[in-house]
């Protein structure tokens, strides 16, 4: 069989479960939180099974779990990871809001689970968004967990609005909230810069300058994108979808993983060829073939004109 020569993958994302104990302002998975259907989480045992065959395939060096809040169910979080590190994946990572439990014994279990599993990054989002609706309590005895369990490598990490300089209430909490953590001696990552996208584009518009057509930018130059042509990131989700761009390309569930990297195509999807072939204005043109009317004040990337033109927006 031959390889989809788009693919290059380094690094496989799990976005284990759209389930959340929070409500963030900031929050680029918005709207899909909580859905009234379809599988709660990704299932452990599919999941294992493609961190196999993909590290065989390609030369994945990272894995990483998140959501919705991936500690919702840690066993097939743990189950992952194992998986990644018998592979030989070096770096295995999780985000986490460090919100699954308020009792201490289930804190110091999981977080010990997550050592024995082979985490060796941990990422906790603790910010002045995030702690509008999670308590910080138990978020610090789980971060005082996870170091004395021995997770090599545990990193705060905030969501600025803006970025870190920019003046505003929200940073000026964040920095309040980090400061609680001082005494555990965690470094800070260079945390998230809130791009407009999800809630952010509902809640926290008003701090960023205004969707500009003439500014949308091309798959790869946007944040947290690249070219469909030139893939090196895939993610999986609850359901199975195994998705390059928000795309699904395959599902784990229902057929195999090799037939899904062999078959890839960008340019087998209107979407995606337009973007790639003709940026904003093929997109444009793809939303009036298809009848479609985005709201081009709430397109602040490619990436929303890519998903109105095909009638799905923020
Ligand atoms: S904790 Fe994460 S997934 Fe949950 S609402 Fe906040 S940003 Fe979204």
């Amino acid at each position: 069989m031959k390889i989809s020569p788009y693919l290059h993958i380094h690094r496989i994302e799990f976005m284990t479960t759209y389930f959340c104990p929070g409500r963030c302002k900031h929050c680029s998975v918005g709207g899909r939180l909580h859905p009234k259907e379809g599988d709660i989480h990704v299932r452990a045992k599919e999941a294992a099974d493609a961190v196999k065959t993909l590290s065989r395939i390609f030369p994945v060096s990272s894995v990483m779990t998140f959501g919705g809040e991936p500690l919702l169910f840690p066993e097939t979080v743990c189950a992952i990871h194992q998986t990644a590190a018998s592979c030989g994946i070096p770096a295995r990572q999780i985000i986490t809001n460090g919100y699954f439990s308020k009792e201490e014994e289930r804190i110091q279990e999981v977080a010990q689970s997550l050592k024995n599993s082979g985490v060796n990054n941990l990422l906790l989002s603790v910010d002045a968004f995030h702690q509008e609706t999670i308590p910080l309590d138990p978020v610090i005895a789980f971060a005082k967990s996870a170091k004395e369990a021995g997770i090599p490598k545990i990193q705060l990490h905030p969501a600025w609005l803006v970025n870190r300089l920019h003046k505003n209430p929200y940073n000026e909490k964040t920095e309040r909230i980090l400061n609680a953590f001082r005494g555990l001696e965690i470094p800070v990552s260079n945390g998230n810069d809130i791009f407009p996208a999800g809630n952010a584009i509902e809640y926290l518009a008003a701090y960023y300058p205004p969707a500009d057509l003439d500014s949308l930018g091309s798959c790869g130059e946007v944040p947290y994108t690249e070219a469909p042509t030139k893939v090196t990131s895939i993610s999986i989700e609850p359901n199975g979808d195994i998705t390059v761009c928000g795309f699904p390309i395959g599902n784990i569930y229902r057929e195999s993983i090799e037939a899904i990297v062999c078959r890839y195509n960008p340019f087998h999807n209107k979407c995606m060829a337009a973007a790639v072939t003709g940026g904003v204005p093929a997109l444009r043109e793809l939303a009036k073939e298809n009848g479609v009317e985005p709201d081009f004040s709430r397109c602040y990337s490619i990436c929303d004109l890519c998903r109105a033109a095909v009638g799905f927006q923020n």
